[in-house]
């Protein structure tokens, strides 16, 4: 059965939340909605959204500040940021703190609207193997993955993850050795159809995970990079 996926709208502007809900509503999506950010956390919290969609510049507490504490507290549901225009900054500190994505404003959306759809939990889509001897893929040395709880662990401890480093790591590991190009990444493991200077995100994302999954981050040795062509998983 599948259940209606809930989106929460954090943000303080009236148009554009109507905008979204009307949008997200006719795509089958049940709404939810805070107009500043503490109310965005409380409800996140409360109401357990499948996805946010989050604005940076909020009352009380802002978009970036909202997805930390949410990080913090371990919960990776998958977050977009809505960022103004040019500012390539807020674009690279949402994803450093935990965002999966974002999304610049003014934004088309059609554009929007496939970003969620990419972006929310696509648990039946990630789940190979039904067996629980199946289910844990010891993928190098001390790391194993989970595939049924989406847990990754190394030397037997888990690794926090967001769904999006969960995916991307588990789509490296799944093809050891074989180099990936950012645009590759992003078109199989972001389901991005098209894109343009978001390639930077695939960085930003991997530098992440390297950050969690590596002894030491500075000399990797899970996922490592072949200069002038991409990433790939190390065996
Ligand atoms: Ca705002």
């Amino acid at each position: 059965m599948d259940r209606q996926k809930t989106v929460l709208i954090v943000e303080d502007e009236k148009n554009i939340v109507d905008i979204l809900r009307f949008n997200l509503q006719r795509e089958g999506y049940q709404t939810l909605e805070a107009y500043d950010g503490e109310d965005g956390l409380n409800k996140a919290r409360s109401e357990k959204p499948d996805l946010i969609l989050l604005d940076v510049m909020l009352p009380r507490m802002n978009g970036f500040e909202v997805c930390r504490a949410l990080r913090q507290a371990g919960d990776n549901v998958p977050v977009i940021i809505l960022t103004a225009r040019e500012e390539e900054t807020d674009k690279v500190l949402g994803l450093e703190i935990g965002a999966d994505d974002y999304i610049t404003k003014p934004f088309s959306m059609r554009e929007l609207i496939a970003r969620v759809g990419a972006n929310i939990r696509r648990t039946a889509m990630t789940a190979p193997a039904a067996t629980a001897a199946a289910s844990t893929m010891q993928v190098s040395g001390n790391l194993s993955i989970n595939t049924d709880s989406h847990q990754v662990f190394r030397d037997g401890k888990a690794i926090d993850l967001t769904q999006r480093e969960y995916e991307l790591l588990t789509f490296l590991a799944s093809h050891p050795n074989k180099v990936y190009s950012r645009v590759d990444l992003m078109e199989q493991v972001w389901n991005y159809g098209y894109v343009g200077d978001d390639v930077r995100t695939v960085d930003v994302t991997v530098r992440r995970l390297r950050e969690k999954i590596e002894v030491n981050p500075a000399s990797p040795v899970y996922i490592l990079t072949r200069r002038g062509a991409g990433y790939y998983f190390a065996v």
